[in-house]
């Protein structure tokens, strides 16, 4: 969708991060594949150009995709339940995961196909407009999500500082897949980073997501929450013959238990059929059980379920009574028991950031 408001659509603003090489190359220093992009071209994400040895991103204040949502379906279940986040997303992205569900904003690749998702998909929002949008709509938060946020740094950036100068949450929905200069670029401003790890080996990684290594999101994740002090959720997606492997998985939980602590929530989700895994059957649910259980055993507090409505999993439980605390339902709230933090029965501390926000009147915003 084009703007209809004369709202300045920039065809392309200088990146923040990247150097200049020999012979006009420019070498993107935005995610971990660090593009050595030759004059002309474009990077692997086809979201950042390189005119006369200078990098510019195509997408700055490009969104294809925005709504109202609730942190519980990012999924972000530690961090203000219930809050609701004005969420957008662009186009582009640095994987290329053959079971993605968002993969028709996300995999545009080609320079024609690009430029034409850009001109009759989006909508030009500067940073101001979406803060305002998300005060207008009653959202506590600014959420970057659909497509991958690393790509959109710039923007993020400039929408993040704003937000928090408003009170807003801000969060990102990420492969963490962002260099540490790119992070370090957000963290004084981002509160909550829902990360997806997909697995735990550089073979899960080549499979599922077309990436050699997996090791440096592991150490970006690490820092956004030691460097950065932010709230961290971990994803996984459980890929029937992809990343199932349950030693990897226990290696995974162990490493979040010891590397991001205990408390860290980590969502444990089933896969749907889609796109180039059609042939692939939905993750059984019993797996999806045992896995939560292996998180449980390897040390982890709160381990979930998702993509299984109605599932017990969904739920948050007492780590010391097992009292049902929040009970859930395809990430909505129904019933919140937490008072001051603590388990009502037997009074443990729930390492849960902020109070419960009642939500309500859910739904898309008007521009
Ligand atoms: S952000 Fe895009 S251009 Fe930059 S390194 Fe990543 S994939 Fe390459």
């Amino acid at each position: 969708m084009r703007s209809e408001r004369g709202d300045s659509q920039e065809d392309g603003r200088e990146a923040l991060l990247y150097r200049r090489m020999k012979g006009g190359r420019a070498r993107c220093l935005v995610c971990q594949r660090l593009c050595i992009i030759p004059l002309g071209g474009l990077g692997y994400c086809a979201t950042r150009i390189n005119r006369d040895g200078r990098l510019y991103t195509l997408i700055y204040g490009r969104v294809s995709t925005w709504r109202v949502a609730p942190a519980e379906i990012k999924p972000l279940f530690h961090f203000y339940p219930g809050s609701r986040y004005l969420s957008l997303g662009s186009v582009g992205c640095n994987f290329r995961c053959p079971g993605c569900q968002n993969w028709e904003i996300a995999h545009v690749q080609l320079d024609a196909e690009f430029r034409e998702a850009l001109d009759r998909g989006t909508t030009f929002i500067s940073p101001q407009e979406s803060v305002r949008l998300a005060r207008k709509s009653g959202c506590q938060g600014l959420s970057w999500t659909y497509n991958e946020p690393t790509l959109w740094l710039e923007y993020i950036l400039e929408g993040a500082k704003q937000a928090k100068e408003m009170g807003l949450f801000t969060n990102v929905v990420t492969n963490g897949f962002i260099t540490s200069q790119g992070l370090d670029l957000l963290g004084p401003f981002l509160d909550a980073y829902r990360v997806d790890i997909k697995g735990f080996s550089q073979d899960a990684y080549r499979r599922i997501a077309h990436v050699k290594d997996h090791a440096g999101i592991l150490e970006v994740t690490e820092r956004a929450r030691h460097k950065w002090n932010m709230h961290v959720e971990v994803i996984t997606n459980i890929i029937p013959q992809h990343n199932d492997d349950e030693r990897q998985l226990t290696a995974l939980a162990h490493w979040i238990c010891h590397r991001l602590g205990q408390d860290t929530p980590w969502h444990i989700t089933r896969f749907i059929p889609h796109r180039h895994l059609s042939h692939l059957p939905p993750t059984p649910i019993k797996n999806l059980e045992r896995v939560r259980q292996l998180g449980l055993d390897a040390g982890l507090r709160f381990v979930y379920l998702g993509n299984v409505p109605g599932h017990p999993g969904e739920n948050t439980y007492c780590p010391s009574c097992q009292r049902t605390l929040i009970e859930r339902r395809n990430y909505e709230i129904l019933t919140h028991a937490i008072e001051d933090g603590h388990c009502p029965t037997c009074g443990e501390k729930i390492p849960i950031v902020g109070r419960y926000i009642s939500p309500h009147g859910l739904g898309s915003v008007g521009l």
